[in-house]
């Protein structure tokens, strides 16, 4: 274990590999405690001088050279170095040769599930960002792409199915019960792309015929008796094959595509080349034991992966500073996926949801840090919400200001001029560059810089000439280590509204929506009606047009006509949650005793109006986490907020008594259909039963327990359950039992149980849920069930004025941290905001972040906890 700070890294210091990495040869002899791995790596070298192969926890057996065609000749001693981190060859060959090794790595070891490990009896792989490095010696990094062609070989018994990259070749049996297989991807990719898994597993198998007619054989590969339960996934795949055709005109490139489920897993699913490995969490689901937010899930993680396949795989990044490259691109793919397949409007507010909860908290606290940043420590900690999803926006954004066509022409010229390369984000608009003839410097600063730009606008309404003058300025506060901030093009999807439902034209433009670019740090925008017009409503930001925080000072009355003339979706929602968020700060800090009824009133109205619409109507029930409303107010007292936030609910649940008695007491819909149909009512089913948990009545307990019992599906006996760990009765425990009993042998409904708990329950039950025998530090999602769910959705338990949440989890932090670095420094994330927080909150946290640093931790983690401790400025 290091306890040192990583060192950093930094963009500027990129050079090409001085050496290219023709062709790889890998040879596996598996077996779960020791696998053996010869290397044959064809090398042309493009410079002078040694050459540094990457290389982690391998046991070298074996080095040899060959030059010319001939024969491998072992090296001496004296040629080359072994170190922790990896291999140099101090003289190679100036002109093309052949480097063989042959290492031993111990997969059953390897509890970190980077590079080639165990989980369930099973071998798999996961290489992104740099675990390649923990399988063979090799130069572990995007821009050295090459040809693999991969033989693996084992027992039969306990590896019955050998899977790599790209097409099968030649399989066969060989003495002593043991067999092989090769694979070859015609592909050249670089090594984070790597997969491979050996195991018995059950197969879900289907074909697809792609656009040009060939047939592509598609199979997802699961634990033995849960096949059927992978039917959805499949489904997705195939839709996702489908919609990449139709929409961005790409095709799938191989004969086959395989997907392995596994249920020790990092992350939520990788995009290796042919064989995408994902967390089971996100292959397998049926009504009894998936949510539809599983459902949701798995529809849009199997997009992304399979999308990667271009955008990402077959054009890559030149280093990992690219990472956005790849993955805000990618999101942005999936999201549009997701909007078709369901409704754009909903999908457009969840996944302002998600940027505002997780990545405007990033920005605003001390990991904050560019979508292209300039430098790094830790790699695995760059996979952020500000990589991923505000990397998204900046494409909606791109999208937006071009042109849907321009869009695609762009992003056809991408795929034609970069195929098979490693690129940068320079690369990328540069294609959008050539189709409009614009020039994208001034819109690169929004990769350069960290922060969220804050947009202030003013408006004055002259009666006598009939004008509305709006005045936009745009500020980004300073992050660590970038003081200055320069602005960046904004771009606002704007209208003028008449008040009933209609818009109005202004200054010879057209009665409809437009898009006003605020380009400088202000602007005035002059809107001249005909005269004696009545004053419009400045409706702004439609869609969210731009991710960016809107400060428009309005008395709540004004706020509420807005709400009432909007005709975008998306506003409408944005307005009452603005009305929301302050109404929960008024009652959180006791300058208002009890929620008003007027506001109330106008939620419940909304959501009566919306009914004919049951997800946007749930939406609109929707109070922020208190997390959200970190950003709002500072210092922050997560007790408070909390309790405010369940008096609003509680207030809201009442008024809206009749409609949700009226809507649970119709049966859910059956039968059981994952698609946006049904989920929607019961989206809205969901929404009603959290405001049943939230009231006080006991009436409301006893619809809950019988709801709970009488559920048809895991969505609603998991929102029922969740309900009612807010009651006061007996049904709460008798309903956590009962679950436990029920599911205590499927460890996905489990995490789920163990989630819901830590999630609303106090220190003690958290510390209840660790010493649970079922409680598996080796295995992420579990971890993350208990120890996540509690630091990340808990906030007013986790951050307890008197630190008993940091103390129920810090040993459990720093023992998953020991055994799984990304895991612990993922964990360690939930201290991004300590510094916002009331004095003995903050202090309390301080003190255990020292504790954990003071107990060591690994570079991952460190490199969390020293940036959160850094002093600011
Ligand atoms: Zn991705």
């Amino acid at each position: 274990m290091r306890t040192d700070t990583p060192v950093a890294v930094k963009l500027k210091d990129y050079v090409p590999y001085p050496f290219s990495i023709d062709a790889v040869e890998l040879s596996f002899d598996l077996g779960a405690q020791k696998t053996t791995v010869r290397a044959r790596l064809s090398v042309t070298p493009k410079g002078t001088g040694p050459m540094r192969l990457d290389g982690e926890a391998l046991h070298l057996n074996y080095i040899a050279l060959a030059e010319g065609g001939g024969k491998a000749a072992p090296l001496d001693p004296a040629d080359f170095e072994v170190d922790a981190r990896g291999l140099t060859l101090l003289a190679p060959p100036g002109g093309p040769f052949v480097l063989e090794t042959e290492v031993e790595i111990s997969p059953a070891a390897n509890t970190a599930l980077s590079g080639l490990y165990l989980s369930g009896g099973r071998l798999c792989t996961q290489c992104e960002a740099e675990g390649f490095r923990r399988i063979t010696y090799y130069p572990d990094r995007p821009d050295v792409m090459s040809s693999f062609r991969v033989r693996m070989e084992g027992p039969k018994a306990a590896f019955p199915i050998l899977l790599s990259n790209g097409t099968p070749g030649e399989a066969g049996d060989l003495p002593g019960g043991r067999h092989f297989a090769e694979w070859v991807d015609p592909h050249k990719k670089p090594a984070y792309l790597f997969a491979l898994c050996a195991g018995d597993y059950d197969v879900l198998r289907d074909t697809f015929t792609t656009m040009s007619g060939r047939r592509v054989d598609l199979g997802i590969h699961v634990d033995k008796g849960d096949a059927p339960r992978a039917a959805w996934a499949m489904d997705a795949l195939k839709r996702s094959m489908r919609w990449d055709e139709e929409v961005y005109g790409r095709e799938y490139d191989l004969g086959v595509f395989n997907i392995v489920a596994v249920r020790d897993f990092n992350f939520g699913a990788m995009e290796n080349k042919g064989l995408n490995i994902f967390n089971s969490a996100y292959v397998l689901a049926d009504e009894d034991t998936a949510t539809d937010f599983d459902f949701e899930a798995i529809e849009s993680i199997v997009a992304h992966e399979y999308f990667h396949n271009w955008t990402g795989n077959r054009i890559t990044c030149r280093d990992w500073f690219q990472l956005c490259l790849k993955e805000g691109l990618t999101v942005f793919r999936d999201q549009n996926f997701s909007a078709d397949m369901r409704s754009r409007p909903v999908q457009r507010i969840k996944d302002v949801i998600k940027l505002r909860a997780r990545q405007f908290a990033e920005d605003a606290g001390p990991l904050a840090h560019s979508v292209r940043p300039d430098t790094y420590g830790a790699i695995d900690n760059l996979y952020t919400a500000t990589v991923y999803e505000k990397g998204s926006e900046l494409i909606g954004i791109l999208r937006r200001l071009i042109g849907p066509e321009k869009y695609r022409e762009g992003m056809d010229l991408y795929f034609e001029r970069h195929d098979g390369q490693a690129v940068t984000i320079e690369d990328f608009y540069a294609c959008f560059e050539a189709v409009t003839g614009r020039d994208f410097s001034a819109f690169r600063q929004w990769y350069a810089q960290a922060g969220t730009p804050e947009v202030t606008l003013d408006e004055t309404w002259d009666a006598e000439t009939a004008t509305l003058k709006v005045r936009l300025r745009q500020n980004t506060a300073p992050t660590q280590g970038q003081p200055v901030k320069k602005p960046v093009p904004v771009p606002l999807l704007s209208a003028l509204l008449d008040g009933e439902g209609g818009h109005v034209a202004a200054s010879g433009r057209k009665a409809e929506p437009f898009l006003v670019v605020l380009e400088g740090a202000e602007a005035e925008l002059e809107f001249r009606l005909p005269e004696g017009s009545r004053r419009p409503l400045f409706s702004v930001n439609r869609d969210f047009s731009a991710p960016v925080r809107l400060v428009r000072k309005l008395t709540r009355d004004e706020r509420l006509a807005l709400v009432r003339a909007e005709t975008d979706p998306f506003n409408t929602w944005d307005g009452l949650q603005t009305l929301v968020k302050e109404e929960i700060l008024a009652l959180s800090d006791g300058s208002q005793a009890k929620p008003d009824d007027a506001l109330v009133g106008a939620i419940a109205g909304a959501v009566k109006g919306a009914l004919g619409d049951p997800a946007f109507a749930a939406l609109l029930t929707r109070l922020p986490e208190v997390g959200e409303l970190f950003l709002e107010r500072q210092p922050a007292d997560p007790v408070a907020l909390a309790a405010a936030r369940a008096k609003l609910q509680a207030a809201l649940g009442k008024a809206l008594a009749e409609t949700i008695g009226e809507t649970l007491a119709k049966p859910a819909p059956a039968p059981y259909h994952p698609g946006a149909e049904q989920a929607s009512v019961r989206a809205l089913r969901n929404a009603f039963i959290a405001l049943l948990g939230a009231s006080s009545e006991p009436e409301a307990e006893a619809t809950l327990s019988r709801l709970y019992d009488s559920a048809p599906n895991m969505t609603e006996r998991l929102s029922t359950l969740r309900a009612l760990m807010f009651t006061k009765g007996g049904g709460k425990a008798k309903a956590i039992g009962h679950f436990e009993q029920m599911w205590k042998s499927n460890p996905l409904v489990m995490d789920k149980w163990f989630s819901v708990q830590a999630s609303t329950g106090t220190a003690e039950d958290v510390k209840r849920l660790i010493a649970h025998p079922d409680f598996d530090l080796r295995n992420p999602n579990r971890v993350r069930a208990v120890i996540g769910a509690f630091a990340m959705q808990n906030l007013a338990a986790f951050h307890a004025p008197d630190g008993s949440g940091y103390r129920a989890v810090e040993a459990t932090i720093l023992a998953a941290d020991k055994a799984n670095p990304a895991l612990g420094a993922r964990l360690m994330t939930a201290f991004e905001q300590w510094r916002v927080l009331e004095p003995k909150a903050r202090g309390e946290a301080e003190a255990c972040l020292k504790r954990l640093v003071e107990a060591g931790l690994s570079e991952n983690a460190m490199d969390i906890a020293s940036r959160a401790l850094a002093a600011p400025g």
